[in-house]
């Protein structure tokens, strides 16, 4: 089926941050593309840098990668995860990306003789990004979310764009808004007035809502449902509750059960006739709630107080067990932590590890002296890209003697280089989005652990690095049991490696996390999770 011209749905959030914007964005394209209609999901960020790259995951979370290489706001991880489809850089916008535009063209001449102004100049880009995705033809539906709270500075211009859009839009786009309907234990009672002086900040800025999506901890009902339909000028069926669940893979079939996708389609003129078909998503979810078996994997990172800095490894480890029926419990032990005499005690009753991606010196003590004994003691390891050089690193150090041995991120000077600078990034000095960034094809050997999970001899996988395993090294380790099991064809850059004498040893420079959905659990994660499971039935 195919709509025309694209429909757009904005969605704003009020009252506090945190709300869920993301989840509900992605759960309402879940329900439309379950209809049959094809769907994509943007995010605009208000803040001043150009994309989440160069931030610190403990102010931002995890920082995406898209198959084209943009670093962009963990949120687009869960639009992939939910709707299995892939995201690009136009789906994630910033006030550093707008302002960057707009200033070059200033100096370009572009609007010679002009005052530049925030309206229209910023707002005019603004507008021109949210449309360029529906201009692709490919969708019926751009969901918009609208990062930040209503009222915010940052945000104003982004409200004021998507107010004139949805003027110029007219019947073809709607606007949706999060609030919070918080309840007070003391009176017992839960409260309306924050939604209601949310709707009156967005009210001021020329928005009405069209449906209100309440977050709530308790069940609203339906005398506050429809004081708030009363007080913010929106129809009873379109405040929709938001309540509370144990998974977010939950909140699509509440969605449904509140009529949000039906909703969104009355008032966008469209017949919900279409049937919906989410047969997978329940099946997905009837085993996520029913597992059989229960495998505790340590999660080996060095921001693991904040852990939305590892949100598709987490999501990644809920696809993958639920395939084989089983429960995936984390536990999250901080590298800097872990030293050689409480190693043991610190991976106690654990199946399986995995050593997270990251950068620089903090932390990777731990890290090696954690591989270094899930080495020895044959428990299932998995590496993804730092974790992988740190990988090499211990088997360098222990196994070859090679005292030392080092990536020159850490030890310029280390005698053993075994990770060492990509020749490309030798020259590169700014930071901003100059890594090695998205797809690259990896070629597997046949007959190898990785092989044999993907059931195929070639893919393609995201990146997000600088160093690289040391060719000139190659050898050595092949020797001493460390093979190198997939291969860049086109750079010979090494991307898999594995230990053959172990249950399972693999490690990875690419992403494979981001890559992991609902519909298609990523094959590494699926084999390592079988793994853990065999390691424990041991
Ligand atoms: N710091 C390492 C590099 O740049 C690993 C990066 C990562 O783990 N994403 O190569």
């Amino acid at each position: 089926m195919s709509i025309s011209p694209t429909k757009y749905i904005f969605v704003t959030g009020g009252v506090t941050s945190s709300l869920g914007k993301g989840i509900i964005s992605a759960s309402l394209g879940k329900l439309l593309m379950g209809r049959g209609y094809s769907v994509t999901i943007q995010k605009l960020d208000p803040y001043i840098n150009v994309d989440p790259g160069t931030m610190n995951p403990y102010e931002h979370g995890e920082c995406y990668v898209t198959e084209d290489g943009a670093e962009t706001d963990l949120d687009l991880g869960h639009y992939e995860r939910f709707l299995n489809s892939p995201t690009s850089q136009a789906n994630n916008v910033t006030t550093g990306k707008i302002y960057q535009t707009v200033i070059n063209k200033e100096r370009e001449g572009a609007y010679l003789g002009k005052t530049v102004q925030i309206i229209p100049h910023i707002t005019d880009e603004i507008k021109r990004c949210i449309k360029l995705l529906g201009q692709t033809g490919k969708y019926d539906f751009v969901i918009t979310e609208i990062g930040g709270t209503v009222g915010d500075i940052e945000s104003l211009p982004y409200i004021e764009a998507v107010r004139q859009l949805k003027w110029e839009l007219g019947d073809d786009s709607l606007f949706i808004h999060l609030t919070l309907v918080p309840f007070l234990k003391a009176s017992g009672e839960l409260k309306t007035k924050p939604t209601q002086h949310s709707v009156k900040t967005l009210l001021e800025s020329g928005i009405q809502p069209d449906i209100l999506v309440c977050r709530t901890e308790h069940e609203l009902g339906v005398d506050i449902k429809r004081k708030i339909a009363l007080f913010c000028n929106v129809e009873k069926e379109a405040v929709i509750e938001s309540i509370d669940v144990e998974s977010i893979y939950e909140v699509p079939i509440k969605m449904l059960d509140e009529g949000l996708d039906k909703v969104v389609l009355k008032k966008l003129n469209l017949q919900d006739s279409t049937k919906l078909n989410l047969k997978h998503w329940n099946s997905f979810l009837k085993k996520l709630k029913n597992p059989k078996k229960k495998v505790s994997i340590g999660l080996i990172g060095k921001y693991i107080e904040l852990k939305d800095s590892y949100k598709s490894i987490s999501e990644a480890f809920i696809h993958a067990g639920t395939t084989h029926n089983c429960a995936v419990e984390v536990k999250w032990i901080h590298a800097e932590n872990i030293n050689s005499k409480n190693i043991k005690n610190q991976l106690n009753g654990l199946d399986g590890i995995l050593v997270a991606p990251g950068f620089g010196d903090r932390g990777i003590q731990g890290k090696i002296e954690a591989i270094k004994y899930v080495r020895e003691n044959n428990i299932p390891f998995f590496g993804i890209c730092l974790g992988m050089q740190c990988a090499v690193i211990e088997f360098a150090r222990n196994v070859m003697g090679f005292k030392n041995a080092h990536t020159t991120e850490i030890d310029a000077k280390t005698k053993f280089p075994v990770i060492d600078i990509m020749e490309k990034q030798k020259k590169i000095r700014k930071k901003g989005g100059t890594m090695r960034l998205g797809a690259y094809p990896c070629k597997i050997k046949n007959g190898s652990k990785t092989g044999k999970a993907y059931k195929k001899n070639s893919t393609t996988e995201r990146h997000r690095h600088r160093y690289e395993f040391n060719n000139s090294f190659l050898e050595d380790f092949k020797n001493m049991g460390m093979c190198a099991t997939g291969i860049n064809p086109d750079s010979n850059l090494v991307e898999i490696i594995e230990i053959e004498n172990h249950p399972w040893f693999v490690g990875v420079q690419f992403h494979p996390e981001y890559k992991s959905t609902v519909a298609k659990p990523h094959p590494l994660f699926v084999d390592f999770i079988k793994a853990c499971i065999n390691q424990k039935t041991l």
